[in-house]
């Protein structure tokens, strides 16, 4: 196999082709920070497919995001002009992929699950829902013809599902025929980390575990995925939607004289009174038997007519599913969501939870996974992993959350002149809660620094606010007006279209200013190349909020690491910060500058900012001395 890496090498880059390589060769696990400009996809691919090389072995390239296979698909597409090399990119079901869910718009918020199931039954074609058209219409999709369109257009998976179109066949069930024959497979975290999925997953491309070769993507997000894989969470409004069914089924009885209805009420009333009495603020911990106790008592029912009356909503649920899939309708049902949720809960373990009550317009119960180890159970079966990330550090505390014990840590820094990227902090200003809420001269000074900052010069300029109530009180106190600049917005719960219009606005206006938070869309996954963006403000430090889940989790990382704080509050904000001050520099030729309006950030280590006393007076100096003039 010859030398697949497809570009002329910047400084760092041959090393971590050489470190993956090795690390697939010999099995095994690297941890590597890669700072920008070392462009981590093209090199962990050719040195995994290197590894790969005459074993029969495959590599599984992990991204958080569908929207990032793309990039995978580009860098196979530049590999594949130096050796055959064919990349499958696989998605879950959706109008993209699923051509039955674009032409039945109610099939569109259909879970993975509900859609597997209703997919499953239509390629039977046997009951009475009938049989998909673009399934039938397959015939031998993994025919040479197909093949040789994937080894000489290496196509980007919406080019794919068009070429998939034109033909009349299932994108989805395509792919999953054609994995055999792939060398690589870009897929989302999913496909690897929920156990169900993976095992198909790994039955699609004909391989065991142990032949697999992972590279994790941004892998900063994975521990933060992986406990979410792990939490079970129920809302008071989806109890509603149960009752709802239940009404539609004339109130079914579940257990001996016990109907849904009873039930739903049950449940209801213990959300109401776990708030009253566990509730601090967002959250509270509840104890771990709460709910169980709760249910045996006011039901007055022992544990076995607990799991009765759960076995009774989950047959009532079934039945329910079975009828509206018998219709091609979403085999939905809210009924057997809820015993779902019960089974799931009573399943989790308290060494590795904590059971919570969440508070807000929408209250819920949550068993909130701490620990990401039991999750990450196929990285350390599989034959080998690499993760990387441009803000991974500490690697060895990454490592060992994951349980890769005898990983092979390296960071590889930016190959970008180090003069070209300036980073700044105020003395005179915090974001602390106590100071920001108890004195209101705080706040003024604040935002009086905040407005001179970005007009000290006129560049494309993003705020990056540690909340969206921080900006929000910004935008009341008048602060856009007062910039004089166009402004655009991330919004908390923008529809991405929404979001990314917002986003092209503020790319052609020069001089625009776009508030964003530290830790959302626009500060961890976009690209700003050359002037889209030249200016960051950082208005504080993203800690997160003091919650009860907060909590547990310097408590975990106390355990874990003998450094809760740290672990769980300040390694997280300086990534967020990282994340955010990364979007400046995308090129060799880029150059930008971040000011950080707290003094705090001299307390934080891995941000390589420096104390300035007149932050405007720095802006200016350093786009004084770039190759174009500042504006007015
Ligand atoms: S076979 Fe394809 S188009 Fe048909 S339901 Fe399944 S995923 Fe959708």
């Amino acid at each position: 196999m010859p030398d697949l890496f497809p570009y002329p090498p910047r400084p760092g880059q041959a090393g971590i082709v050489r470190l993956v390589r090795e690390t697939v060769r010999n099995g095994g696990d690297a941890v590597i920070e890669s700072g920008t400009g070392t462009g981590k996809t093209a090199v962990s691919l050719a040195g995994a497919l290197e590894g790969v090389a005459g074993t029969g072995r495959k590599v599984i390239y992990l991204t958080r995001t569908k929207s990032q296979q793309r990039q995978v698909a580009v860098e196979a597409k530049a590999i594949g002009a130096r050796a055959p090399v064919i990349l499958v990119a696989i998605q879950g079901r959706s109008p993209a992929t699923c051509p039955l869910m674009t032409d039945d718009p109610s099939l569109a918020d259909g879970t993975a699950e509900e859609l597997s199931k209703l997919c499953s039954e239509l390629k039977k074609g046997t009951g009475p829902a009938g049989q998909c058209p673009y399934f039938e219409a397959l015939g031998s999709v993994e025919s040479e013809q197909t093949l040789a369109y994937l080894k000489g257009e290496h196509p980007e998976p919406e080019e794919f599902f068009v070429y998939c179109k034109e033909r009349g066949i299932c994108p989805y069930e395509t792919v999953k025929r054609l994995l055999p024959y792939a060398d690589a497979v870009a897929a989302t975290y999913a496909f690897f980390f929920e156990p169900n999925v993976l095992r198909h997953f790994l039955g699609w491309l004909n391989i065991q575990l142990k032949d697999a070769v992972v590279i994790v993507d941004e892998a900063h997000n994975l521990p933060d995925y992986l406990r979410e894989v792990n939490t079970c969470r129920y809302s008071a409004r989806t109890l509603e939607l149960v009752a709802a069914e239940a009404g539609r089924l004339g109130n079914p009885e579940i257990a001996q004289g016990l109907t849904v209805t009873d039930f739903v009420q049950v449940i209801q009333d213990i959300i109401g009174a776990a708030q009253d009495k566990f509730l601090h603020g967002d959250d509270g911990f509840l104890p771990p038997d709460y709910l169980n106790e709760e249910l045996m008592d006011r039901l007055g029912l022992s544990t076995t007519g607990i799991t009765a009356a759960v076995k009774g909503l989950a047959e009532c649920g079934e039945s329910v599913a079975a009828a509206a899939e018998a219709k091609r309708r979403l085999p939905r049902s809210h009924i057997g969501a809820l015993a779902r949720f019960l089974t799931a809960w009573n399943a989790c373990d308290e060494n590795t939870h904590v059971f919570l009550i969440i508070g807000g317009r929408n209250p819920a119960l949550e068993s909130f996974c701490l620990d990401p180890w039991e999750v990450a159970q196929p990285l350390r079966e599989c034959r080998a992993s690499v993760h990387l990330s441009g803000t991974l550090a500490p690697l060895e505390d990454y490592a060992r959350e994951l349980g890769l014990d005898q990983a092979d840590c390296e960071i590889f820094p930016s190959p970008f002149p180090p003069d070209h990227l300036q980073v700044v902090y105020a003395e005179d200003v915090s974001t602390k809660f106590a100071e920001l809420n108890g004195d209101p001269a705080a706040f003024e000074r604040l935002r009086a620094e905040t407005v001179a900052v970005c007009q000290a010069v006129r560049r494309n300029t993003a705020v990056f606010f540690p909340s969206y109530a921080l900006m929000e009180r910004f935008i009341d106190a008048g602060v856009p007006d007062e910039l004089g600049r166009p402004v655009y917005y991330e919004r908390a719960g923008m529809p991405q279209e929404d979001l990314m219009e917002q986003v092209a606005e503020f790319r052609m206006a020069a001089g625009g200013v776009l508030f964003a938070v530290s830790g959302g869309r626009v500060s961890e996954g976009l690209d700003f190349p050359g002037q889209d963006l030249e200016f960051a403000v950082l208005v504080g430090i993203p800690y997160a909020r003091p919650s009860a889940k907060q909590d547990a989790l310097i408590r975990y990382g106390q355990n874990r690491f003998g450094s809760g704080w740290e672990h769980a509050v300040k390694v997280p904000a300086v990534r967020k910060m990282r994340q955010a001050v990364g979007r400046l520099i995308r090129s060799e030729t880029d150059r930008g500058m971040a000011v950080i309006l707290d003094r705090r950030a001299a307390t934080l280590e891995g941000l390589p900012a420096k104390p300035v006393s007149d932050p405007v007076a720095a802006v200016r100096s350093f786009f004084g001395a770039a190759s174009r003039p500042p504006g007015p």
